[in-house]
């Protein structure tokens, strides 16, 4: 007798159970969504700044805007080696054509790196870099050497002077101008090197180059 009665009340004693399970979940479930948590991370990506994360890339020089250098602190180089014919030698450091005197187009050497980002090409020589030397009174001289372009992207090369050869060529020049030719023969010649690209040469295109003017 008993066990008939048992399994009546069971399932009605499961049925409020039931119910009241559901209505206990459902009480945590309308508290529990909470979507600002999900916000905020959302915000703090924002906030970050994507540039300062990135590494630098070292692999290229900063960008070259000139198109022509002066090397003032070789002066004392040239001053050393013309200092027995031209005590009074001077740098002039305007470079102007007033109070020219004398004004002579030549070639030295370097070594050009391209500072294109997005350039492949990394560097070139040349044997071929136009200078300009000019004199001017009381000893007075200056030169300017004229940058290069590179051939794949036509940037401007930042540019690295063979010093020795400016030297020699600079004081060679400035010792004949003073009527002092004891220096007979030239320091270097061009020698063999592949042909002059004018449209690459800044000194072409101020008209200053001797492969320009045909003096080579
Ligand atoms: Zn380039
Ligand atoms: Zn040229």
């Amino acid at each position: 007798m008993s066990q008939p009665v048992k399994t009546s009340k069971t399932p009605a004693s499961i049925v409020p159970k039931s119910e009241g399970e559901t209505t206990a979940k459902g009480a945590p479930f309308k508290s529990q969504p909470q979507p600002k948590p999900k916000g905020q991370p959302k915000s703090k990506k924002k906030t970050k700044p994507k540039t300062a994360a990135q590494p630098p890339e070292p692999t290229k020089p900063k960008g070259e805007t000139r198109i022509k250098f002066m090397f003032p602190e070789l002066h004392q180089d040239i001053s050393n080696a013309v200092a027995g014919q031209i005590p009074s030698l001077h740098f002039t450091n305007k470079d102007s054509d007033k109070g020219l005197i004398n004004d002579y187009s030549t070639n030295v050497m370097g070594e050009f790196q391209c500072t294109n980002d997005r350039c492949r090409k990394s560097g070139w020589g040349s044997k071929r870099v136009a200078i300009r030397i000019r004199g001017y009174s009381n000893h007075g001289y200056n030169a300017v050497v004229y940058n290069q372009r590179c051939k794949r992207c036509n940037g401007l090369g930042t540019f690295m002077l063979d010093q020795t050869a400016y030297i020699e060529r600079v004081s060679y020049r400035v010792i004949k101008w003073a009527g002092l030719t004891t220096v007979d023969k030239m320091p270097y010649h061009g020698g063999s090197s592949p042909p002059h690209e004018r449209e690459f040469c800044e000194g072409c295109k101020a008209g200053v180059c001797p492969e320009t003017s045909g003096l080579y």
